[in-house]
């Protein structure tokens, strides 16, 4: 049985792996840190955060700076879907986020007999200003 942890990973209980949900490849054990078995990209956050003010000019540009953090950046290494990002100190290692008692998960799963499709919720519409609007004039 194979259940939906976040948008992009998946636990194979069965086989006790971690799995991307794009394309099924085996990341590691589901009781390691699925980082571990995913591609790591250390990118500097100016990249992302691009500074406001010129940066040539003035050294604080409202952009983080990179000797204070880092986005590391963790990829399926089959198909090269990002799986996570995660905001951190320079040189410190990712950390371990989602950790499960896998045995319990197992018996919890067992009982519920598993999931046909994606749990979804309900489509509402929380911006209903933004609608386009047919009008006949
Ligand atoms: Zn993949």
């Amino acid at each position: 049985m194979k259940i939906q942890v976040t948008e992009y990973l998946v636990i194979d209980l069965e086989h006790e792996n971690w799995e991307c949900r794009c394309c099924g490849h085996r990341l590691i054990s589901a009781r390691e840190n699925y980082k571990k078995g995913a591609l790591i990209h250390a990118r500097d956050p100016r990249q992302i955060h691009r500074p406001l003010i010129d940066a040539t000019k003035f050294a604080y540009t409202f952009a983080p700076d990179p000797a204070l953090c880092v986005i590391y950046e963790f990829y399926c290494p089959n198909c090269g879907t990002m799986l996570e990002t995660e905001y951190q100190v320079p040189g410190h290692m990712p950390v371990h986020d989602i950790e499960f008692d896998i045995d319990a998960l197992k018996a919890q799963w067992a009982k519920r007999g598993g999931v046909a499709t994606p749990d979804m919720g309900p489509d509402i519409d929380f911006m209903p200003d933004r609608h386009l609007h047919h009008h006949r004039h």
